[in-house]
């Protein structure tokens, strides 16, 4: 029997070390360890129902597993009577629910299941299998060639496509070559590529190595942010045993192929996500943004051609390379293929981390898998991409999630967070939120930022306070465009994007505002 605790940072903070502790007790005082395995897991998904346990019945074949959620250390010893046949009964979770049924894991097939502190838990699941393969019997074009006919692309927002920035970094001279892992993640109410790295670190690792032996690079860097630390500990421990095991390092595998790979802490400026201000951290410089070009597949990390793509984009190359780049390319839409990473946040009845295949309607996530907003309320509109995204109104919830639909209505796929409001919400107050993301977070290197932002966020207050009039509305859109237009990176680009949205879908709350 397999009991699995989830130690993701949604458990973890809802209680599940003494839950662990307690169930490790309990089946000592019961004799049950030779036939009960407590095992510490990454991330189920459903963190609202935090601190969640399954247990497997290995012994019996086509076994569901029990899912038990809400877990205290007084229902552990519940579940332990349970294990011995005893008659007491815990509520359990549904695990065929459309949360869970709907899913198709490729990015998360381990999470939830391996210890992600354990080396040996990710190859007993085919884990540094692709590395192996790679290494064994690819030429470096033909890693670039599979990704490219996967049909991959970028998931940290811009939706880029993978194989065709390999092919440009491979392309590139440079007596050195640098990859990138972004591991940033700083929108509001996104937190996938956290739950990715606590969950399955070594599949990020082995996504990083592949992608360094396709574009001819020996050295990787992981950025990530210092609000992290389970994150991180776990990816310093997986490096360090992926070294120990000669998966990282000099001759990996026997082959030619060296590959090391460090982690850089970011600060906590949310403008470090952007490319060239996160490599500027890097070299140790203040972390700004630059102009581009030259992009940074030419001239990147101290000028060496850098390959930098996020956490979720490293963790699909593993699948692709074991199950097929024409399998991976048979799931999702005509132009975007594969699965997204979702996080549920907001006004909705099952918070987490979902991954559905791209093209799955927004209605499905929100109302089937989400289980809709709370108490009956009703959906207003859902916020995607943070800063940089937008506010899509319930009346366009049947669009199926994908790169080019998501961007027709206005807003982005962005990285993968997903805010749900409901009828309460005020959507001036959601811009104006963002707004002041946007302008605390501007790092003041370019006019049209620095001062677009505060600007605009003035008259957001103005119009909030029901002091603005109708010529104060039209500054605010003109404005909009000019910071959109002028400013020198993506964060201000991109800035007055929840105010369009909300200005198409829900300009009515904006006019009974004004005087
Ligand atoms: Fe800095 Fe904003 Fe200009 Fe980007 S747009 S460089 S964040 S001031």
């Amino acid at each position: 029997i397999r009991v699995r605790c989830c130690m993701a940072a949604g458990c973890l903070s809802s209680g599940a070390v003494a839950v662990k502790e307690s169930l490790e007790k309990l089946t000592t005082e019961a004799r049950l360890t030779d036939k009960v395995e407590i095992r510490s897991v990454g991330c189920m998904g459903l963190c609202c129902q935090a601190p969640l346990v399954q247990v497997d019945h290995l012994e019996i074949q086509g076994f569901t597993p029990l899912l038990y959620e809400k877990v205290t250390p007084e229902i552990a010893s519940s579940i332990v009577a349970e294990l011995q046949g005893d008659e007491i009964k815990v509520q359990k979770g549904d695990l065929n629910q459309p949360f869970f049924t709907k899913q198709l894991p490729i990015v998360l097939e381990n999470s939830g299941k391996i210890d992600p502190e354990r080396i040996e838990s990710y190859i007993a699941a085919d884990g540094y299998q692709a590395l192996y393969q790679v290494l064994r019997e690819m030429a470096p074009a033909e890693v670039v060639d599979d990704i490219t006919r996967s049909g991959l692309r970028g998931r940290g927002g811009a939706g880029y496509p993978t194989g065709v920035k390999w092919a440009t970094v491979a392309k590139a001279k440079g007596e050195r070559k640098f990859v990138i892992c972004n591991a940033d993640e700083g929108d509001p109410g996104a937190f996938m590529d956290r739950s990715v790295l606590e969950s399955d670190p070594h599949r990020v690792l082995e996504g990083m190595a592949i992608a360094a032996y396709s574009v001819g690079a020996s050295q990787g860097y992981i950025y990530i942010r210092a609000e992290y630390p389970i994150a991180i500990n776990r990816l310093q421990i997986a490096i360090r045993q992926a070294q120990r095991l000669g998966l990282l390092g000099s001759n990996i595998f026997d082959s030619p192929f060296d590959f090391k790979i460090d982690i850089r802490i970011g600060a906590g400026a949310y403008v470090c996500g952007e490319e060239t201000a996160l490599m500027a951290s890097i070299e140790g410089k203040r972390g700004t943004p630059r102009p581009r070009p030259p992009y940074p597949a030419e001239s990147g990390l101290w000028g060496f051609p850098t390959l930098i793509n996020n956490v979720e984009t490293y963790a699909n190359v593993p699948w692709i390379i074991r199950k097929g780049a024409d399998v991976f390319a048979s799931i999702g839409t005509e132009k975007s293929k594969g699965t997204k990473v979702f996080a549920l946040a907001g006004k909705i009845q099952n918070t987490g981390i979902i991954e559905v295949p791209m093209g799955t309607t927004l209605r499905q996530i929100v109302e089937e898998m989400g289980g809709g907003v709370p108490d009956g309320g009703t959906a207003k509109a859902v916020q995607t991409g943070g800063p940089s995204g937008g506010c899509i109104p319930a009346s366009a919830f049947d669009t199926p999630v994908d790169y080019e639909s998501l961007s027709q209505l206005g807003s982005i796929m962005g990285s993968g967070g997903m805010i749900v409001m409901d009828e309460t919400t005020n959507m001036v107050d959601v811009a104006r939120f963002f707004m002041e993301f946007c302008m605390d977070e501007s790092c003041g290197k370019c006019i049209p930022c620095r001062v677009g932002t505060v600007q605009l966020y003035q008259l957001l207050t103005k119009i909030h306070e029901g002091k603005a009039s109708l010529t104060d509305l039209e500054l605010l859109e003109e404005l909009c465009d000019m910071v959109k237009h002028t400013s020198l990176c993506g964060l201000g680009q991109s800035a007055p994007n929840p105010v369009f949205s909300t200005l198409r879908y829900f300009r009515d709350e904006y006019l009974t505002l004004i005087k």
